[in-house]
């Protein structure tokens, strides 16, 4: 191609762009995000879902730009056919065209993957993300070129280096974490740690409390916990050991899961219950920094989290209804998303006992073109 050409197409190419980020600008501007998504028969839990992840407004811009096009993996299992699909609902969720729409491409594909996916029945919302998160960081990775020698580098990052296999995608930086786990012998005081990645955290409720607090729930996940019989590597012996949790890598976008429900034997077998706790969670400056693990702290800096989507639960294990309450980027207000009704609601009722699933950011809350 002549240089001319080339310069000509590369002025295009970028004025094509600038058109697009211009256009998602306006979509910002206009209101829009605030169409709902029909039922198709116990999809509430995907709809839900979907209306948190189309309240993330570093994704929005991501998927209404176009950006993610060209990251797009054809090589894996699921042949960048969810992204595809995600990005399809969450642009036309954003156009500002449709009170509603029916999300039933993206059920079909996800159907295709995973079956439970693809039948009338209720799942469960907490299933749905953690899947989805796995698919779309897959169909959006690409190969991260070392920018600096692997040897000598810290243990957590090793780690993540080994989770990651240097592939890396907009959903890996946004959501994804990494916890330390750290054994501790009570005899000589060997430690051991290992590191485990996540994208989200799921938090057990304290046994018999109706009411608790977030930090309640968080202090019993990283609190250290007694295990009996651990080989300790140096006595060469079982020994009692304590076992504590930190995070050694804090995500920008923190997802926080209660499990609300259990397995309940009662001699004849086990059923599925749901606990109703009330668990109350700050609206704005969440501080994780006393869960974070010390090594990482001097380098992180202190980061503040607000919620800006819940994915909430109704009812019990057998019949129940999901729905979302998101903060518009827009309007910098709350709304309840039930299905294909979005409506107004005041921020004293985003924190109720139906919170299943907590979104929160560290990032400013206007569109951040520097994360993609
Ligand atoms: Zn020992």
């Amino acid at each position: 191609m002549p240089q001319n050409m080339q310069i000509q197409v590369k002025k295009k190419d970028s004025l094509h762009k600038l058109s697009l980020i211009i256009r998602a600008i306006i979509a910002f501007k206009n209101g829009r995000g605030l169409t709902g998504l029909k039922n198709l028969g116990n999809t509430c839990y995907m709809n839900s879902i979907m209306q948190c992840l189309s309240n993330t407004t570093a994704l929005v811009e991501y998927f209404v730009t176009h950006s993610y096009r060209k990251h797009i993996n054809r090589s894996n299992k699921t042949q960048g056919r969810i992204v595809e699909e995600v990005a399809a609902l969450i642009k036309v969720l954003w156009n500002g065209q449709y009170k509603y729409i029916s999300s039933k491409d993206l059920r079909y594909i996800v159907g295709q993957y995973q079956q439970i996916f693809r039948g009338i029945e209720q799942q469960d919302s907490h299933e749905f993300l953690t899947i989805l998160m796995d698919w779309l960081h897959s169909d959006l990775q690409t190969l991260k070129i070392a920018d600096s020698p692997r040897t000598n580098l810290p243990a957590s990052q090793k780690a993540w280096l080994e989770f990651t296999k240097s592939r890396e995608s907009l959903i890996l930086r946004l959501f994804y974490g990494q916890i330390k786990s750290t054994v501790k012998c009570m005899q000589c005081s060997k430690e051991s740690a290992t590191y485990e990645c996540f994208s989200n955290l799921s938090l057990e409720l304290p046994q018999n409390a109706n009411r608790c607090d977030l930090s309640d729930c968080l202090d019993m996940y990283f609190n250290g916990e007694k295990i009996r019989g651990w080989n300790c590597p140096s006595c060469k012996d079982k020994r009692d050991a304590i076992k504590k949790l930190d995070i050694s890598k804090l995500p920008p976008i923190l997802v926080v899961h209660f499990k609300r429900f259990y397995a309940d034997s009662d001699g004849l077998g086990s059923t599925y219950k749901k606990k109703q706790s009330f668990v109350n969670f700050p609206l704005i400056n969440l501080n994780m920094n006393s869960y974070v693990a010390r090594s990482e702290l001097r380098t992180g800096g202190s980061k503040m989290y607000h919620l800006y989507a819940v994915s909430n639960h109704y009812g019990s294990m057998e019949g129940g209804h999901y729905t979302a309450f998101c903060k518009s980027s827009v309007y910098g207000k709350w709304f309840k998303f039930d299905d294909q009704s979005v409506s107004a609601i005041d921020s004293s009722e985003v924190v109720s006992s139906a919170a299943y699933i907590l979104f929160y950011s560290c990032l400013p809350e206007a569109p951040q073109s520097d994360v993609i």
